[in-house]
């Protein structure tokens, strides 16, 4: 059986978890963002969300055993089995080892595409600031993709809200991690052959188009 195991990176407001909802929808393979799982966490109140929220907050990585752990739990659902579209980890190279170990030893495969969303930073800051999120992982933007009815998610008709760490500050400080930490996994997967840019700057169906086109390519789907 062969398995679609596919890594999106990206800046934070690059348009992650919007793609990713979409890919994992037409590839029928579950969308694991670890933003969203930290978010769902820490609105439980459970161990893993009080220590993910000061990191969170601040625009700081969770640290990567905690990180890794979450993920590594999460892959074995049986859900899992035929592949899943990650979303936001890996996020360091210590990470990205990591998975690919588990990858090998549990599922005798490794990730067959990287995507990679490019975008300037001055768009990142008005993508992130004008953001709004709904509990359930959707995400709309004030101008760029409103909801039907202001406030109210388009899907599952809950109330949207904004997020903690996207406000000015910590979204530059957001930036920065990503450039310090994240960036080197554009080498790392570059040399294992996988990684895939996608010009971010288009609209959102325009980019859905050739984020999946390089899926298919990379994981040998048809269409
Ligand atoms: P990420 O997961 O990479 O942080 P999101 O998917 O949450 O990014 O997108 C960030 C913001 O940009 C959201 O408000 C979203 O609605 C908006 N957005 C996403 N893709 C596009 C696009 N192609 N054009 C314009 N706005 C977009
Ligand atoms: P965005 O796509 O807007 O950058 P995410 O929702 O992916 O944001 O992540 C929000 C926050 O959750 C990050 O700033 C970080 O604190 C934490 N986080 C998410 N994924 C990881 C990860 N792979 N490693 C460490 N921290 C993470």
């Amino acid at each position: 059986m062969s398995q679609t195991f596919v890594v999106l990176i990206g800046p934070p407001g690059a348009g992650k978890g919007t793609q990713a909802k979409i890919a994992a929808e037409k590839l029928q393979i579950p969308h694991i963002s670890t933003g969203d799982l930290f978010r769902d966490n820490l609105k439980n109140q459970t161990e893993l969300g009080k220590t993910a929220q000061t990191y969170m907050n601040s625009g700081q990585l969770v640290p990567d055993e905690v990180t890794i752990a979450m993920v590594a739990d999460r892959i074995s659902c049986p859900d899992c089995a035929k592949g899943a579209l990650l979303d936001g980890f890996p996020r360091t190279i210590a990470q990205a080892e990591a998975f690919d170990k588990i990858l090998g030893e549990q599922f005798g495969t490794s990730i067959c595409c990287v995507p990679l969303i490019d975008l300037a930073n001055e768009v990142l800051v008005s993508r992130l600031s004008g953001r709004w999120m709904c509990p359930q992982g959707h995400v709309f933007h004030e101008v760029n993709n409103p909801p039907k009815v202001e406030g109210v998610c388009d899907v599952c008709g809950l109330t949207l809200y904004q997020r903690e760490d996207d406000k000015t500050e910590t979204i530059l400080h957001r930036i920065e991690v990503y450039e310090n930490q994240t960036a080197p996994l554009i080498d790392y997967y570059e040399k294992k052959g996988v990684l895939n840019r996608v010009d971010g700057n288009r609209t959102i169906d325009e980019v859905s188009a050739d984020i999946l086109s390089v899926i298919r390519a990379g994981c040998g789907l048809k269409e």
